[in-house]
């Protein structure tokens, strides 16, 4: 569905980025990997891709809060792949703590890579998705795009806000066949989240199975984590014709939590 299309996904190296190149990937979509990690891993990452799937596959090191390295990695895209047909906004951070104990410099850090990124990358897509009169971007929100939760008061506050810069971007996109949505996935065991188990196991003495169910329990009604491939399935759907009036959803995959 997607060959001769190109995708670029942040922070790709790793959880919910890396399931949702692989399945636009299993399409046909060149990739643009991005994200941190150890230079051999990723390099065997997007090589290792590129085989699986007969597409190629490049990468790119921007760091997402930095707006001259977010603009290098769109030029080096149209370079590359004569520019981006997919944009999913993924890379993402997380902190956890009161407000009032909020370190500064840890709510900047979200706001720039969880928000700004995605205003970067979008501004920078719409002008040649707009050219060729087709285009999905897709930002991965998350139910805290949706709902707060205590003691995550930056991460709610980029989520919230990227929501409302999807359905900006879906209403300037109306009349194209350029399209935004966002995904907003409940609890998914990535690394972001593995953290949060481990600090929760050392809080409570708990081990990491009774950390994982004690974290669940609290917030997703269904008991199960959501997984990468749910969401890169989500993301297909997004990119497919069906999904061409689909324009400033933000679609909850999350157990159940925000039904509560
Ligand atoms: P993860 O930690 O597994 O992956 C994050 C990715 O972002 C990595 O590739 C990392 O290298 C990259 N990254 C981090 N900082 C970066 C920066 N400054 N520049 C470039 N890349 C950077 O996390 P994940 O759980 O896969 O999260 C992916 C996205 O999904 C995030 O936006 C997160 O908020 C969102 N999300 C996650 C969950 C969850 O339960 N895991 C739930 C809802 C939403």
């Amino acid at each position: 569905m997607l060959s001769g299309k190109t995708a670029l996904v942040t922070g790709s190296t790793s959880g919910i980025g890396l399931g949702i190149a692989r399945s636009l990937a299993e399409q046909g979509a060149n990739i643009v990997f991005n994200g941190f990690g150890d230079a051999q891993q990723i390099e065997k990452l997007y090589t290792d891709t590129g085989a699986e799937f007969g597409v190629q596959t490049a990468y790119h090191n921007a760091d997402m809060s930095r707006p001259e390295e977010i603009e290098a990695m769109m030029a080096y895209a149209l370079e590359k792949f004569g520019g981006v047909d997919v944009l999913v906004n993924n890379a993402g951070i997380q902190h956890v703590a009161a407000i009032e104990d909020f370190p500064t410099e840890k709510w900047d850090a979200i706001i720039a890579i969880n928000l700004s990124s995605a205003f970067h990358t979008t501004r920078l897509a719409l002008p040649g998705m707009k050219q060729k009169n087709w285009g999905r971007i897709i930002n991965l929100a998350s139910v805290h795009g949706l709902v707060g939760s205590s003691q995550k008061s930056a991460y709610v506050a980029a989520k919230h806000g990227l929501v409302g810069l999807t359905k900006v971007t879906a209403l300037e996109t109306a009349q194209t066949g350029v399209t935004a949505n966002a995904i907003c996935p409940g609890f998914v065991l990535t690394p972001l989240v593995q953290k949060q188990v481990d600090d929760r196991a050392a809080r409570e003495g708990l081990d990491n199975d009774a950390a994982r169910k004690a974290l669940l329990s609290e917030k997703q009604p269904s008991g199960e984590f959501v997984t990468p491939e749910e969401l890169g399935a989500l993301a297909v759907f997004f990119c497919s014709p069906a999904a061409d009036q689909v324009r400033g959803v933000a679609w909850n995959m999350d157990g159940g939590w925000a039904a509560q």
